[in-house]
């Protein structure tokens, strides 16, 4: 528990460090003495030393995401690391805010047109370079945590920033200043672009080629009605290993599931109708889904709720379809818990993990019940095989929660039948119940610490 803890906390801490070290250098070059007289020296240098911390969380938030194994671990998982990457781009950017307003004010305090003219062409191509990246950094933020995008968009947009950052590296590069005249600093900052291009390389321009994937062949597609559908795949060559709980990105190769993409398409949806642009091939589009199967089980097994244009188009895979495989990712297993009594509430398709997990269990030492939130219960797909299990495996109980029979789960209802002293409560649901279940546990006393979310999407929390 203990060396976990210490794994987890590694990620930060190096973050903060690496992020930090060209302030550090930039003092030594620039002591406090040099510039605290004038007004426009002291907005230039705090502004300076803003763009070259800015620079770094930029970089060090490129190579986060480009979800390198031995980096999600010194973050304790995917969903970790996303979280930080979430929370550091932001930081670089308001960094990076700080950086442009206040060499504006700096050079303001002097001439006002000089000010203004750091802000158009006149500024010369070098400057230029740093605003536009500026502005395409504050269009690539805005479009994250403000529109709704689809898992596409959000990763073409992901994508951008290594577009950004490249620009914003020339201006960095180009500029004379304290960075050119400390040799130290340009050798650190440098080393650190480097990496990050690098990252963004293996990631998004070399990623069919460089990252390790595996190839398997669709076996099966069960349709379990109109919006569900289940699909297992057989190793090609060598099988992934995975534990129970963890998920996989996955693509897929077949002309009828391919045929299904439009360049533009027409969403409706009651009584707003959305227009979908495609911005790339959807051989590349790479989408996450929890695993089924159980780790002794060479084949891979999904269950797909269609939601949108890459899961709907799901519906038309058929068997002998090549899939392409990354993984697995992730910490949500029951095998991580501190306390071997757990309650499992999963909403809906939120049950994938689950099954997993339950398929997994042998029968010794864990004491789990499960809640399981559906609509009704013609949509309780695996309620007979999570039955048997049940029957099978002691410890193991399950308790179908239908909303038009016993309305949502609630901690009330769950103490009706379980304890939650000393309990892990596992959840993976819609976000509005993850947020209302999260917060009426930590009411009904379930310390915080105790209670652990899957997310099924990466963007900001709405
Ligand atoms: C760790 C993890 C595990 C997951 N496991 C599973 C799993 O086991 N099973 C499963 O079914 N899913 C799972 N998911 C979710 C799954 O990855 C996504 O549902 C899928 O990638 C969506 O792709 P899409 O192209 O079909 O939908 P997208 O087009 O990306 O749409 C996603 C959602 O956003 C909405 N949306 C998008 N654009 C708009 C807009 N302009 N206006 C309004 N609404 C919009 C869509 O209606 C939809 O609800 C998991 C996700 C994660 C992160």
């Amino acid at each position: 528990m203990r060396a976990d803890y210490f794994l987890r906390a590694a990620g930060p801490l190096a973050l903060l460090v690496l992020s930090l070290v060209p302030a550090l250098l930039w003092a030594q070059q620039s002591p406090w003495s040099a510039w605290r007289g004038e007004v426009s020296a002291t907005l230039s240098g705090i502004g300076l030393a803003l763009g070259l911390v800015g620079m770094a969380a930029f970089a060090l938030n490129i190579i986060l995401g480009a979800r390198l194994y031995t980096v999600q671990k010194a973050f304790g998982g995917l969903e970790r690391l996303y979280r930080t990457h979430r929370a550091n781009g932001r930081l670089a950017y308001l960094l990076i805010l700080g950086h442009v307003c206040l060499i504006v004010a700096g050079r303001a305090s002097l001439s006002p047109q000089d000010g203004l003219r750091l802000l158009s062409p006149a500024a010369g191509a070098v400057v230029f370079l740093g605003l536009i990246a500026f502005l395409a950094m504050t269009a690539a933020i805005a479009a994250t945590l403000y529109a709704r995008l689809t898992h596409e968009a959000f990763v073409y947009v992901q994508r951008s920033f290594g577009v950004i950052f490249a620009v914003a590296s020339l201006h960095v590069f180009l500029t004379a200043g304290a960075k050119s005249s400390s040799r130290p600093l340009t050798i650190y900052l440098g080393m650190l672009s480097l990496a990050a291009l690098a990252a963004f390389a293996y990631r998004s321009l070399f990623g069919n080629l460089l990252v390790r994937r595996y190839d398997y062949q669709v076996s099966e597609v069960r349709e379990l009605d109109r919006n569900v559908v289940e699909i297992t795949m057989a190793p090609l060559t060598r099988h992934l290993e995975s534990r129970p709980g963890q998920f996989i990105f996955v693509t897929f190769y077949s002309d009828a599931f391919l045929s299904q993409f439009h360049p533009v398409s027409v969403r409706t949806s009651g009584a707003s109708t959305t227009i979908v642009l495609r911005p790339g091939d959807a051989r590349d589009q790479f989408h996450p889904f929890s695993l089924t199967s159980t780790p002794s089980d060479p084949d891979l097994k999904l269950v797909v709720k269609a939601v949108g244009e890459f899961t709907h188009a799901l519906h038309k895979l058929d068997t002998g379809a090549r899939a392409r495989v990354e993984g697995p990712y992730g910490q949500f297993s029951h095998l991580n818990m501190r306390h071997r009594r757990q309650i499992w509430i999963a909403g809906g398709i939120g049950i994938t993990p689950f099954l997993s997990m339950a398929r997994s269990l042998d029968g010794t030492d864990y004491e789990i019940d499960l809640y399981w939130g559906v609509n009704d219960r013609a949509q309780a797909y695996f309620a007979d095989e999570l039955e048997g299990i049940e029957r099978r495996v002691g410890g193991f109980r399950l308790f179908l929660v239908p909303e038009d029979e016993r309305g949502f789960i609630t901690p009330q209802l769950i103490s009706q039948t379980s304890s939650l002293q000393d309990v892990d409560v596992l959840i993976v649901g819609p976000p509005p119940m993850e947020r209302a279940l999260r917060r009426q546990l930590e009411e009904a006393g379930v310390p915080p610490a105790s209670i652990h979310s899957e997310r099924f999407a990466f963007g900001p929390r709405r």
